[in-house]
């Protein structure tokens, strides 16, 4: 049966594979830098990379891009690693880092070396810039660019050895000072940098440029196909001539799509590293990180995520994603399948006046009710339950579908209780609900009336005290970072998290299997948080409201 194309990279390799312009095993890779966690904009990069992988049976690589030793570290290396396979992608082979071809860089680079196609200059930062000219004005020669090959191939292995100090000189390629692409204009291949690095040590002092890396990183991992973000297109020319100006082993194509911007969010490490470093959040895992650990942290699964970046598409075509779609891939699959339960928020005691004092009976609910092949739980049914506050009107707006004086309404589960009777302290704050419940109502219509609405509710006696941690957007404004007169951490949004103490949840939830969040019913999804878990006592995160907005 054949597969069907759903995005033009797929249709493009399909078209490569028919024209014979491709042939053999499909090879990508996700290249992340190991400079900071994984955020849902990397998801739709690995998605793509691994699922291209998984349409044309090829297999996908995962590389670190490790060529900046200072802001690297064994903490992302790990991170990472983490998150893809969360994400359900299995790599190809051993995790590679472009650090391990440092010797064959090297040696590529004195192979331009030798043919006349790099030098090594030693103009500063400041003359660089002004040689390099502007977008409108073409650039001019270097003094160095004519040195010869073998002057050329001596200061750089003197560069290699470290006789030179940071800074002092730096391998360029010889290219087009006049080029219309300002990243062919002699684009810097190698500079001398004194760093030790998280796999490499000391072994080196010079480091080589991602614009060199990639593509040699790519050809030696015989990848055909480097799927790559936008603003890469301009390096494209310089991908392609540093292929055809070395021995290759292979010729990979470079293609690149749109990134995945998304409202609400930020999606650059250097920034959410700012909200880490500053304290605006707990942690990269914080629940209202973009990132995939915080994500997942909060019990989004890597369903939802393979959902929501399928429902973005893959294209030429930039923009910004409602992060209304995302929370709406977040419901379409937790609705399917999480367990439920109830838990009050607000807890206030209705006690049950003509239920026996001592007894007790046992409630089997099911864990969903569209799947009963999850199995059903038990819930205990008590003299005195809880319901939350809000849930209760002395005096009830029209259309009220709770409980009001002298109304019945359905519990969860359970029977049909009408309330006789509310109770008040002396600042006027609701303390107890004396109802009465109907014996004749469990699974059954009550006779001669109707129920004003059913609520969730727990047993006072045989339920579990928890925290809820509430979590609402990280940034106020729709495009956090957008006006640049304003620091984007200005446009947090103070009120992105609000702690609930002493809410009040079924007792099994103790036992809280932690695979996938619980629906709380009519509340939302909410999934067990242990490092926010104090002793006992569970902490849930909620993952995302019920109400579903997008698209409406
Ligand atoms: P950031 O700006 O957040 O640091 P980056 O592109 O520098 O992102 P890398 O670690 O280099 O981060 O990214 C690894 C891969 O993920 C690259 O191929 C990159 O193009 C891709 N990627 C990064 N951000 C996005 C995004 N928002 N949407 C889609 N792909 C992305
Ligand atoms: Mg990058
Ligand atoms: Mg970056």
């Amino acid at each position: 049966e054949s597969k069907k194309a759903n995005n033009f990279i797929q249709n493009l390799i399909e078209e490569n594979i028919a024209s014979g312009e491709h042939s053999g095993q499909v090879v990508t890779r996700f290249p992340p830098e190991p400079n900071g966690y994984l955020h849902i904009g990397h998801a739709k990069s690995i998605l793509l990379n691994f699922g291209i992988a998984t349409t044309f049976d090829g297999v996908c690589t995962l590389r670190f891009d490790d060529t900046n030793p200072e802001k690297e570290s064994q903490e992302y290396i790990d991170a990472i690693s983490r998150d893809v396979r969360w994400l359900g992608c299995e790599w190809e082979g051993d995790i590679r880092f472009a650090s391990d071809y440092f010797d064959d860089l090297y040696a590529f680079a004195e192979e331009l070396i030798q043919n006349g196609d790099a030098y090594v200059c030693e103009l500063d930062a400041e003359q660089m810039a002004e040689y390099r000219g502007t977008l409108t004005e073409p650039g001019k020669n270097s003094p160095y660019r004519d040195r010869p090959a073998e002057e050329n191939l001596r200061l750089f292995r003197q560069m290699k050895a470290g006789d030179h100090p940071d800074g002092a000189m730096v391998l360029r390629a010889k290219i087009d000072m006049a080029s219309s692409n300002i990243n062919m204009r002699d684009p810097i291949l190698y500079r001398i940098r004194r760093a030790t690095h998280h796999q490499t040590g000391d072994k080196w002092c010079i480091y080589p440029m991602y614009d060199f890396t990639h593509p040699i990183s790519d050809a030696l991992e015989g990848v055909t196909h480097s799927l790559c973000t936008l603003e890469f297109e301009d390096h494209r020319p310089l991908y392609d001539w540093v292929i055809d100006h070395i021995s290759a082993p292979c010729k990979p194509r470079q293609i690149e799509f749109a990134r995945l911007n998304l409202n609400y969010t930020i999606t650059s490490k250097r920034k959410l590293l700012r909200l880490v470093e500053e304290g605006h959040v707990e942690a990269w895992d914080d629940p209202r990180m973009p990132t995939i650990s915080g994500l997942r942290r909060r019990g989004v699964t890597p369903e939802s995520l393979q959902m929501f970046c399928d429902m973005v598409g893959v294209s030429k075509a930039g923009g910004t994603v409602d992060v209304g779609m995302l929370e709406h891939a977040i419901r379409e699959d937790l609705n399917a399948r999480a367990p439920r339960a109830m838990c009050v928020m607000d807890p206030v005691k209705v006690t049950l006046t003509n239920y026996p004092e001592g007894e007790r009976e046992v409630l089997t609910l099911p864990v969903h009710p569209q799947n009963p092949e999850l199995g059903t739980r038990d819930v205990a049914w008590t003299r005195t339950l809880y319901i939350d506050r809000n849930d209760f009107a002395e005096e009830p707006p029209r259309k009220w579908k709770r409980l009001a004086p002298d109304q019945a309404v359905r519990l969860r589960g359970g029977y049909v209780m009408t309330c006789r009777e509310a109770i008040y302290d002396d600042d006027g704050r609701l303390v107890e609900l004396r109802c009465e419940y109907d014996p004749n109502t469990l699974g059954v219509n009550p006779e001669g009336y109707k129920p004003n609405g059913v609520l969730h509710w727990v047993s006072a006696e045989e339920s579990a005290e928890v925290d809820i941690y509430q979590y609402d957007r990280l940034f106020k404004a729709e495009f956090p970072d957008a006006d640049k007169s304003v620091d984007f951490t200005d446009n947090l949004n103070p009120e992105s998290l609000v702690v609930i103490r002493g809410a009040r949840a079924e007792a099994n939830l103790l036992e809280a299997q932690t695979e996938l969040p619980y629906q709380f019913e009519r509340e939302g999804y909410f999934f067990l948080d242990p490092q926010h878990s104090m002793g006992e006592r569970p902490a849930f995160n909620r993952t995302v409201t019920l109400r579903d907005s997008w698209g409406k």
